[in-house]
């Protein structure tokens, strides 16, 4: 890699990646014009070093059945291209492209009624679903050291600590197909990948403020969050 140069998708004007000038299905990408941190320039070998993986039959086959079900996201309308499917519907469509029978979620205490609905829905579309929230186990925080003052409910009340430990832990045990992460805390999400054994897909993340969509902060930062953009606290 060259010194200083580090892969900045997020700031590319060009996105040669992409098909955005109608290219046919043989064309070939205009590589040219790749910027100087593209990593397609600075890091090729990786391109050919995730090929492999891709060759690897389960791994191919896992990767095949999702771009089929993003392609089944979209519908072809006379005004150009639709989009069909919220993600609880891509969730079903995806785990019965995977054959899954069996779906583990692990679910914030503070989604506990969404937990419900979502297992209904999915008890409903034939899963078997092994669910276990933050809290369960019921250690209190003060076991991982948190200090009195820094308890949400007060320094005198009690308060479970939340335990994506184990809620990964009991999820393999349970040997579900997949897991389904539904509205852990920042953190507590990390601990909960670092643990998971099985495949894993995130339905929604926490966002206390945006009705778990963080991205209505980045809608609104040039506007009424604008704040966003300088430094924060
Ligand atoms: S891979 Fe290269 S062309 Fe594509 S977005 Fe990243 S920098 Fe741009």
């Amino acid at each position: 890699m060259v010194k200083n140069l580090y892969p900045r998708c997020a700031v590319c004007g060009v996105k040669v990646c992409e098909n955005r000038g109608g290219r046919v299905a043989d064309a070939t990408p205009p590589t040219e014009k790749m910027p100087p941190f593209c990593p397609m320039k600075l890091m090729p070998d990786i391109f050919a070093e995730a090929l492999v993986e891709y060759n690897k039959p389960e791994i191919r086959e896992f990767a095949r059945l999702a771009s089929v079900q993003e392609f089944q996201c979209y519908e072809r309308s006379p005004d150009g291209l639709r989009t069909k499917l919220p993600r609880i519907e891509e969730l079903v469509q995806f785990a019965r492209k995977c054959d899954y029978k069996k779906l583990g979620l692990a679910h914030c205490g503070g989604l506990a009624g969404e937990a419900k609905l979502l297992t209904e829905i999915l008890e409903n579309n034939g899963f078997q679903v092994v669910s276990v929230q933050c809290k369960s186990g019921a250690v209190a925080k003060e076991k991982i050291g948190v200090r009195p003052e820094e308890k949400i409910a007060g320094p005198e009340a009690w308060e479970t600590m939340c335990n994506p430990i184990a809620q990964a832990m009991l999820i393999n045990r349970a040997g579900v197909d997949m897991a389904v992460m539904l509205g852990l805390c920042i953190g507590h999400d990390t601990l909960f990948i670092k643990y998971c054994e099985v495949p894993l897909t995130v339905l929604a993340v926490k966002d206390r403020v945006f009705g778990h969509n963080p991205l209505a902060a980045l809608y609104t930062s040039e506007t009424y969050y604008k704040r966003l953009k300088s430094r924060l606290d």
